[in-house]
């Protein structure tokens, strides 16, 4: 009988953690909010259904992001869902840059229910209020009631897979 040698562990850091963690494919999202004229968001992938009844999401977000504080405040955001042709998007919302407000008015966003920003061309959108916010590290986990939820564009999704942008096609192959 063959017996399995036990690999010597990787030292549990934060590096071996996002290693390992990475290994989960995801699809990739941009979530929004606006606070008055104010409007912003983050790239996110570490967002969740949570439940049916009612109808729940979650979005994990880190304190240092600038989204943090007005999501706060704000009290809502919508989930865009992004498609493979959105990665420029994805690299956009995911860097500490001014000028993403800019690129949300000149991309043309519109609102549904709660008023946060509905990204043209994306897959699928969730408006959601904020109904509870939770500790989780140098995260805040925002839970959000879906008020209204639409599917989009018909194309494949983007993806996130070992620390990298990748499409459905490539993660076959
Ligand atoms: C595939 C993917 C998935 C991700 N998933 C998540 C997720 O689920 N949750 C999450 O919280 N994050 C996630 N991120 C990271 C997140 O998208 C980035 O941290 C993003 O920049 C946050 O945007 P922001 O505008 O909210 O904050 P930012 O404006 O980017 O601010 C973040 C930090 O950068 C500092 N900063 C601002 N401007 C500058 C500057 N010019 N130079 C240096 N530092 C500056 C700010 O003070 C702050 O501490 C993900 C990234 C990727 C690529």
């Amino acid at each position: 009988m063959d017996s399995v040698k036990p690999k010597a562990s990787a030292p549990l850091t934060k590096e071996h953690f996002r290693r390992v963690m990475g290994q989960f494919a995801t699809g990739v999202t941009v979530v929004t909010t606006r606070l008055g004229d104010e409007v912003h968001g983050l790239t996110a992938n570490a967002v969740c259904s949570v439940s049916l009844e009612p109808l729940l999401v979650l979005v994990c977000v880190d304190h240092a992001a600038d989204t943090h504080p007005l999501l706060e405040k704000s009290g809502v955001f919508a989930v865009n869902i992004l498609s493979q042709e959105q990665e420029d998007l994805s690299r956009l919302f995911a860097s500490p840059t001014e000028e993403k407000a800019g690129r949300l008015q000149a991309l043309g966003y519109r609102t549904a229910v709660t008023g946060a920003p509905i990204i043209a061309g994306c897959l699928a959108y969730l408006d959601c209020r904020v109904v509870a916010a939770y500790p989780g590290g140098d995260h805040t986990i925002f839970v959000g009631r879906v008020e209204q939820a639409e599917i989009g564009a018909d194309a494949p999704p983007l993806l996130f897979f070992r620390g990298h942008y990748t499409t459905v096609r490539e993660a076959e192959g």
